[in-house]
């Protein structure tokens, strides 16, 4: 078969939004869809098996990890991502531009890849200085620091895409360059003029036919360079596309709704990086298809669970008799079984088990969220299943 299939099943009226059946060789995701992150081929702390019993439908690797630790060519031996991991469905890898542009740089600045108002520009000079030390960019590719022992690898992409065909995901991605949301117009311009080159070199380089291949769309901020970028990557006959940060917070529906009203209608489109629930309304309504984050499992390792009123602190004192489930009438394996005074005890003695509970919580949230964006597609109630939704729903 083809790498991929997709069918749009429904269409949003009055929207970009559909609804979708994505075929690939290791199964079917039904569309929209949330792709839990397991960025070293583990979802942490979590089986495999768990991981598809809550639900997911599709998960995703890192390649930047996977090729440090351990290595392709391991991944490769034991039979590729999905069978390497025992996953059985299908997998997805990103091209590792993010990680090696962003563990360098944004990390340490603390910059997100949706920018909040209060986040502060540096100096330019200041951002490179800081930067230059763990990565350097040249037209050919990326030399990097590993964050794991500091030595020395480079990143082009036509290596990308060699190291995503033997960790053998799926869907894989074109190696891009990944900027901050806070450079100019100018240098963003020459940023995606540079990614439009790599994405060619990647497309050029790709050779397996039995995985799918998606281009990125930059620019920032600036909807003329998006739509220059959605235009381009559109021309260059990929089987997907993904949509990378970095946004303002403000700015990012308009974004969305102009790169998918220039990308083709029937091909699948992924937005890399974004977990917010109030973003992942705003995507599904524009026409995103696929969603990962990593946020959704970091929360839950650090307490924070996601309700429908909002996230909640289990660490809180007032937890320590509760004897009632996280979210009353959630299906998870942990509010069926536990109550929020036994998950606090948990984590107030550093329990394994904690993270174990609060991860099964978090993701069967956030994915039968987006479960049910798509069942009120098919049924034509969208606009008033958000609205209920987000009107019980408090920011963080
Ligand atoms: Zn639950």
């Amino acid at each position: 078969m083809a790498a991929l299939e997709f069918t749009i099943e429904k269409r949003l009226k009055g929207a970009l939004g559909r609804a979708g059946i994505l075929k690939t060789p290791h199964g079917v995701v039904q569309t929209p869809a949330f792709v839990p992150v397991g960025t070293l081929a583990t979802v942490k702390s979590l089986t495999p098996e768990e991981v598809r019993a809550l639900g997911a439908q599709i998960i995703l690797a890192n390649t930047y990890h996977l090729f440090l630790q351990p290595g392709e060519e391991t991944v490769a031996k034991g039979g590729g991502l999905t069978k390497f991991m025992n996953y059985g469905g299908p997998t997805m890898t990103d091209s590792g531009g993010f990680q090696v542009f962003s563990l360098g740089f944004a990390r340490g600045h603390g910059v997100t890849k949706v920018l909040k108002k209060t986040e502060k520009r540096l100096p330019r000079d200041e951002q490179e200085s800081e930067h230059s030390k763990l990565v350097s960019v040249d037209e050919e590719g990326v030399t990097f620091t590993s964050h794991i022992d500091g030595t020395t690898h480079r990143f082009t992409p036509e290596r990308s895409i060699a190291i995503q065909e033997k960790i053998g995901a799926d869907i894989i991605f074109a190696f891009d360059e990944c900027t901050s949301p806070l450079i100019s117009y100018e240098e963003m311009k020459a940023s995606i003029e540079r990614t439009h080159r790599w994405a060619k070199r990647s497309r050029d380089a790709h050779t397996r036919k039995d995985q799918a291949l998606f281009g990125i769309v930059q620019g920032g901020r600036y909807p003329d360079l998006r739509k220059q970028s959605a235009q381009y990557i559109a021309d260059l006959g990929f089987e997907g596309f993904g949509i990378g940060g970095s946004f303002d917070k403000d700015d990012m529906t308009s974004i969305v709704a102009l790169v998918n009203e220039t990308l083709p209608e029937n091909k699948p489109r992924h937005m890399l990086g974004i977990g917010e629930i109030e973003d992942l309304f705003e995507g599904v309504e524009r026409g995103v298809d696929l969603f990962d984050c990593a946020l959704p499992t970091r929360h839950a390792r650090n307490g924070m669970l996601f309700t429908a009123q909002g996230r909640y602190d289990m660490c809180r004192a007032d937890n320590k008799e509760k004897f009632e489930p996280i979210e009353a009438g959630c299906g998870c394996y942990t509010c069926t079984n536990y109550t929020k005074a036994y998950v606090h005890h948990l984590f107030k003695a550093n329990e394994l088990l904690a993270y174990r509970l609060a991860t099964i919580h978090n993701l069967y949230f956030i994915v039968h969220l987006v479960d049910r964006m798509r069942a009120s597609i098919m049924d034509d109630t969208f606009f008033e299943f958000k609205k209920e939704f987000l009107s019980c729903y408090k920011k963080a």
